[in-house]
């Protein structure tokens, strides 16, 4: 089995109640037909801006929400169709880790129980074995054993996060689904934990998939990327290809407002993405890119453009189709 996860026209909409009509709820368009494969033991990245459907999206990985459309397929199961104990080993297999590293501590409980504490729901290891497990854990995520009995307090935002791994690893996961966890930490921590998540790969076969809106991060460890925007995938590529010459208007506004080292963004008159993305519950007819897009022509307000295979093996979702698009100047691009 080469592929971990089969992600077929996903869709997920959300009810909210209208601002100026008391009774009236109205749609919001979180996850519109979205559709990829994870391969095992790959990197895959998930990028774009706040808002594009990525957090609603890792949700709907993490079996933690039900698409009103489409299928997420683990091993031929559609898995928004497990009950009971299929669900539970699903629970388990996916692991998911958010932004915040204050999530799933409790205060008041050691740091050892802390971890221990899914090996105790799951019950996969008799109770005599699990402070054995837990510190062997601890130790591989870089979080001294010594520290066990001791309450997370005076633990640093870096340390937390690993308390966060470790309860996840006991687990031993297949999936980690990493929406913005190393958002909060400084770069120093976040270069660690990479290479931390690095050597769990190469040591535990596990598949990340990187949820971010950090382009160099995503850069720096991601194999194929895919690229959000309003709740579609406009762009899914290889790392070099999208890097090196994106097909997307929207990808390539995107790096363009990557700032360099110097923090400058490039300097590309045509490429700089203005204004925020249309409301999810108003999605314009056409191209949805079409309100910021510099190249955007009739056709697209008519038109929804479809994910189009280029020649150079990428997906796009764009009219133009990564023709006659000037080339964008990345050079200043830095991994992290
Ligand atoms: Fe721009 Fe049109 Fe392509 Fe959409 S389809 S990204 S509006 S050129
Ligand atoms: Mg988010």
């Amino acid at each position: 089995q080469n592929v971990v996860l089969d992600v077929r026209d996903v869709e997920k909409t959300y009810e909210v109640r209208d601002r100026n009509a008391i009774f009236a709820h109205r749609k919001v368009q979180a996850v519109r037909g979205v559709s990829f494969t994870v391969r095992r033991g790959e990197n895959f990245g998930i990028i774009g801006e706040s808002g594009c459907g990525k957090s609603t999206l890792s949700r709907l990985l993490s079996c933690l929400e039900a698409p009103n459309r489409g299928q997420i397929l683990f091993e031929d199961r559609d898995i928004a169709t497990l009950r009971g104990k299929d669900l539970l080993a699903l629970r388990r297999r996916f692991q998911l880790l958010l932004q915040d590293p204050y999530n799933a501590i409790a205060a008041h409980s050691s740091i050892g129980r802390t971890i221990a504490e899914p090996l105790l729901i799951h019950g996969l290891v008799p109770r005599r074995e699990i402070r054995k497990r837990v510190s062997a854990v601890m130790s591989e995520v870089g979080l001294s054993p010594s520290l066990y009995d001791q309450l997370p307090v005076g633990l640093s935002a870096g340390q937390r996060q690993r308390v966060n791994i470790a309860r996840a690893l006991v687990l031993e996961p297949e999936l980690l689904i990493l929406d913005e966890t190393l958002s909060a930490l400084d770069q120093v921590e976040q270069a660690k934990l990479l290479d931390l998540f690095e050597t769990l790969q190469a040591r535990r076969g596990i598949t990340y998939v990187y949820i971010s809106h950090d382009l160099a991060m995503v850069r720096r460890v991601c194999a194929r990327i895919a690229v959000m925007y309003l709740g579609r995938v406009v762009e899914l590529s290889d790392n070099e290809t999208l890097f090196a010459s994106s097909s997307h208007p929207y990808t390539r506004a995107l790096l363009s407002a990557v700032p360099t080292v110097e923090e400058k963004p490039y300097k590309t008159e045509t490429y700089l993405l203005e204004g925020e993305p249309p409301d999810p519950i108003d999605i314009p007819p056409g191209c949805s890119f079409r309100t910021r897009c510099p190249f955007a022509f009739d056709r697209c307000a008519r038109e929804d453009p479809r994910l189009t295979l280029l020649s150079d093996g990428s997906l796009s979702a764009c009219h133009l189709e990564g023709s006659g698009l000037p080339a964008v100047d990345i050079a200043g691009l830095q991994p992290v």
